[in-house]
């Protein structure tokens, strides 16, 4: 039977992983994978999980399972930090960890299609995974763009295709900084979207993965708050993979906002049941260590302090790009100074990508993706002399 499976054509971004590390040039620059990255190149684990992992190996006394909803003071930690210090919701809000952000996506995704989902309409380009969970989990899809070539975000898409939406449709959208474009809605645009859903009445799913990465953790909420604040329910996949530097570790949360706080036992209910029917339960390590960080007040404060200046370093690095607009015509490298987060897109056709990675040793995705993390006071002014060349 096994013999009956079609190949699957490998993820494009290992293959680029593969051919970075067989360049022998030293002076090759790697924005492909998308982690952050230091001025010198490392992804290292953050210092206050570090202190919090070591308080766990010391303490923990038993690894004895917990329930499909994982680590319950984990996740209300969290919660402050997405929905605001005093946000109650009239307790309508409920949530449980799953493995990393997708395991949030991917519940999101199912329990809307369980509640009689059957389309969701998504902005494109996505995170690429987003279109394989929908299809896995088997809900239609509908996209619209996200994006204008401006370089910000197309608002009426996203209306229209709100507006047009049918009853059992969700959208999906990210909540900030934007995977793969870095292009964010505006505050002004958040109050329109808010609205827009609120009037139709459609299930909003929002895909939080890099809190904290764009101009702040409160400001980096902001518009998914002025969407809740409108709507009756909603779904937020949350990862804490990035914001605390814990990828492999697979840290996700999930919170399921309900038209009325009677109706949360039984959507707690579905997607505990999901959950058990796909993963059981969610690995345990990587929750603990945030639950212990967030529960200490100078853990959290080093938290802070640490994702301040992962945050900083990247607009550094942004401003950069965009002060070198004139030198590479044509990419609209300003625009990179007002967008959010570890990602840009470069209007590069595949032509000069393969020159970029031959001639000069910049690795870059396909689509013309960049991990901005990937860059450094170093070797940025190399990158610019690069773009230059290729578009001259
Ligand atoms: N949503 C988006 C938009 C992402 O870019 C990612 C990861 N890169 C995720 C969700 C999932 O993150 P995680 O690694 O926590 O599963």
């Amino acid at each position: 039977m096994l013999d009956q499976l079609e190949a699957q054509s490998p993820d494009a971004l290992l293959a680029l992983i593969k051919m970075h590390a067989e360049d022998p040039r030293e002076d090759k620059i790697d924005l492909g994978v998308g982690v952050y990255r230091t001025n010198d190149g490392a992804t290292p684990v953050f210092r206050a999980i570090k202190a919090a992992e070591q308080r766990l190996v010391d303490t923990q006394d038993s690894k004895s399972y917990l329930g499909p909803e994982g680590d319950t003071g984990f996740v209300h930690a969290l919660k402050p930090y997405i929905f605001g210090k005093n946000a109650t919701m009239s307790g309508r809000i409920e949530g449980m960890q799953t493995p990393g952000g997708t395991g949030a996506v991917r519940l999101a995704v199912a329990l809307a299609k369980a509640a009689g989902g059957t389309r969701i309409h998504l902005g494109v380009p996505s995170w690429p995974n987003h279109a394989q969970i929908l299809q896995d989990v088997g809900v239609e899809t509908t996209t619209f763009h996200h994006a204008k070539d401006d370089g910000t975000a197309d608002i009426d898409a996203l209306l229209d295709a709100i507006g047009k939406a049918r009853e059992t449709d969700a959208v999906l959208l990210h909540g900030c900084c934007h995977n793969p474009t870095g292009v964010d809605y505006t505050d002004e645009q958040w109050e329109q979207i808010a609205q827009a859903f609120a009037d139709k009445g459609i299930l909003p799913i929002l895909d939080v993965a890099y809190h904290g990465l764009g101009h702040g953790l409160e400001e980096d909420v902001a518009g998914v708050r002025k969407v809740l604040a409108k709507v009756p329910e909603a779904l937020v996949a949350y990862s804490c993979d990035k914001n605390f530097g814990l990828y492999r570790d697979r840290v996700g949360a999930f919170y399921m906002i309900a038209k009325d706080a009677s109706d949360l036992p039984t959507i707690t209910s579905n997607a505990n049941a999901l959950a058990r029917a796909n993963w059981s339960m969610p690995p345990d390590h990587g929750g603990a260590a945030v639950r212990t960080v967030l529960r200490d007040e100078e853990l959290t404060r080093q938290w802070l302090d640490e994702l301040g200046e992962m945050r900083a370093r990247m607009r550094r690095v942004r401003a950069r790009l965009a002060a070198a607009d004139n030198e590479a015509p044509g990419l609209n490298l300003a625009a990179l100074g007002k967008q959010n987060g570890l990602f840009a897109m470069l209007p590069l056709s595949k032509d000069q990508i393969a020159r970029l990675r031959e001639d000069h040793g910049v690795y870059m995705a396909g689509s013309g993706r960049i991990n901005v993390a990937g860059l450094h006071e170093g070797n940025t002014p190399k990158f610019i002399a690069a773009l230059a060349d290729v578009t001259k």
